[in-house]
């Protein structure tokens, strides 16, 4: 059990550990790229609108400090590659996109020739690949490369700007990476969302909806993020994309802590705390719409308090897990191996700064493959669940059947009881009734069985018994149906016999019945039984039939035992009282040998 249970941690921590090796293989910086940073490689210049791109050689750049009031303004920032050692071959300029209204983007070679590349918000032309990146390639011109610069109208904030300078070949593969890694998260989200909401129709379970919607938001936050959208869309190009990937970034979070919570509803956790929880994922939520709107202004500072925010929610979730957990929640500890490795990468990229690594695609592919396992977790976790449940219910499905066969057998005899008996014969009769079929039954009460039970104890009695039962038992068939309808009291069902046929049947079964074999344990002693039949042409109800078998069985022991009394009544007649046995029909019957 404790292996089971420690199964999902153990896979999580494997993850965990896969990932960090991917970051560490993958370095901060990919492969043949060189990181821009403001201060360290890139020195800064803000400037008013009207400075035109050619006026760059008026600006004064500074190369320390952070750049100020340029939210409203243009951005300068340069590079000097001939300090990078970086001058000659095909080299190329791949920028993370981030908000801003334009980005014009200048080469600058050792003789005086400069180049011009921009692209604007709802334009990004040819520039955009998917992963997030905008790409300008230097053209290639006889004169070294001396310098690179970026020009950001209206930037949102310097702290989100990540560019590195690659070759193009480097920055192919990069992007051929991204895409391939962007496509398979996203259809393994999609797959698992449309599986997920499939799930929560059939089971209606209301977290499954939560965790569908869940992935969607993740699946469209991914789409827009990756830009894979621009392929269709190519005018949401830029801020539009950036402030509904904010909104779906915060909507995604509020969903997932509902989902979680909702799962947890008969967890054991404490309704206050849950709702606690639930609170923050809603101003989470909330915070999306204000934070979305900000076209232009400094995130920087909205971004770090929601973060905090966000923080204090994996906090709550977190409690809510582990408590639900030491309850012995099955869902709770599904979550907790789902939810393990997207926080353990949450934490992960805020420690470690992954932004320039992954092809690129920095912290938001780690958190798009974090988010994809966690789907897919969530889904396989469900699924078995589910799969779970259904056993469960079809093996309670099974035992009520054999409790309810249990509880229409004889357990002495292996017999139908009273009640089997009468459930089964019902639609016998029904049928035969609206068939104009005739039916009798046979009530076969052994002759002074107390007696036997007196003289050789109850187990001999049961002996007996049993022996009789098996012997009642070989005229079941396709128009006999026989039970024990009560301590010594058989009964015996025939449809569509009658007249001499039936005398000739009712006397078989007693003389059959008084030849039984009881020697071993009775010595001489011959057990004999009374027989009561009720012959009704058309069949009626099984209470009617039961009422004139046991009149003629009445009659048969008043008569002395041993024998048959058989009593024939129109079937659609009311049920005789007791006086009534005299009727026309009744007649008792001496023994007739056949
Ligand atoms: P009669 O000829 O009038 O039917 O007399 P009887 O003794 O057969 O009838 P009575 O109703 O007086 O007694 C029936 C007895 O059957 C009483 C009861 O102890 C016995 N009996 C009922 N069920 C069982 C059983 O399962 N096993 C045994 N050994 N005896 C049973
Ligand atoms: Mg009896
Ligand atoms: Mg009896």
């Amino acid at each position: 059990m404790a292996s089971v249970t420690n199964r999902p941690i153990r896979m999580c921590v494997r993850l965990l550990l896969t990932l960090i090796g991917a970051a560490a293989f993958c370095g901060p910086v990919p492969a043949g790229a060189t990181a821009l940073r403001i201060n360290e490689s890139m020195c800064h210049a803000v400037s008013d609108f009207d400075v035109s791109d050619g006026e760059v050689e008026t600006l004064r750049f500074a190369c320390v400090g952070s750049p100020t009031y340029y939210q409203q303004r243009s951005l300068w920032l340069r590079t000097d590659l001939r300090q990078m050692g970086i001058a000659r071959g095909s080299v190329a300029l791949m920028v993370h996109n981030s908000r801003f209204d334009r980005l014009a983007v200048a080469f600058a070679y050792a003789d005086g020739g400069v180049r011009w590349q921009q692209v604007h918000q709802g334009d990004y032309g040819l520039h955009w690949r998917t992963g997030g990146q905008i790409v300008f390639e230097a053209p290639e011109r006889p004169a070294p490369l001396i310098a690179v610069t970026m020009r950001f109208d209206r930037l949102a904030s310097h702290e989100l700007v990540r560019a590195h300078i690659l070759s193009r070949e480097q920055s192919s593969m990069q992007s051929a990476g991204m895409a391939a890694a962007v496509g398979a998260a996203l259809t393994l989200l999609l797959v698992s969302g449309i599986y997920g909401l499939s799930l929560a129709i059939a089971v209606r379970r209301q977290y499954l909806a939560w965790q569908a919607a869940w992935a969607a938001a993740m699946l469209l936050w991914g789409g827009l993020w990756s830009q894979v959208h621009l392929g269709l869309f190519p005018s949401l190009a830029g801020t539009v994309s950036a402030q509904i990937c904010t909104f779906l970034a915060c909507l995604a979070i509020a969903l997932a802590t509902a989902s979680a919570v909702t799962a947890l509803d008969r967890s054991g956790v404490s309704r206050r705390w849950r709702m606690l929880t639930l609170g923050l994922g809603l101003c989470i939520g909330l915070a999306g719409i204000p934070l979305a709107l900000i076209r232009s202004g400094d995130i920087g500072r909205w971004a770090d308090l929601l973060g905090l925010v966000i923080l204090g929610d994996l906090a709550a979730v977190a409690i809510c897990l582990v408590w639900g957990w030491r309850h012995g929640s099955a869902e709770a500890r599904d979550f907790a191996a789902a939810w393990g490795l997207p926080m353990a990468v949450l934490a992960f990229i805020n420690l470690v700064d992954v932004e320039d690594g992954f092809w690129g695609g920095g912290s938001k592919l780690v958190v798009l493959v974090a988010a994809t396992w966690q789907a897919l977790w969530l889904v396989a976790a469900a699924t078995r669940r589910v799969t779970h449940l259904r056993i469960e219910r079809d093996q309670a499905r099974v035992a009520e059947a054999q409790a309810q066969e249990l509880a229409r057998r004889d357990p002495l005899t292996g017999l139908p009881n009273r009640r089997g008996f009468i459930e089964s014969v019902t639609p016998l009769l029904d049928r035969a009734q609206s068939d104009q079929l005739p039916a009798a039954l046979f009530v076969i009460d052994i002759d002074r069985f107390k007696s036997i039970n007196d003289v050789y104890g109850h187990d001999a009695g049961d002996v007996v018994l049993c022996r009789i039962a098996r012997r009642i038992a070989r005229w079941e068939g396709p128009i006999c149906t026989v039970a024990r309808l009560g301590g010594e009291e058989f009964g015996l069902l025939a449809i569509g016999m009658e007249g001499i046929a039936l005398d000739r049947f009712a006397e078989n079964i007693r003389r059959k019945i008084a030849a039984c074999d009881h020697s071993e344990i009775l010595g001489e002693r011959v057990v004999t039984a009374s027989v009561g039949v009720a012959e009704v042409r058309p069949a009626c109800d099984f209470q009617r039939l039961y009422k004139i078998a046991d009149d003629a069985l009445y009659e048969a022991k008043r008569a002395g035992r041993n024998q048959v009394v058989l009593q024939r009544h129109a079937g659609a007649g009311p049920a005789p009282d007791v006086p009534d046995r005299q009727s026309k029909f009744s007649r008792p019957r001496r023994p007739v040998d056949i």
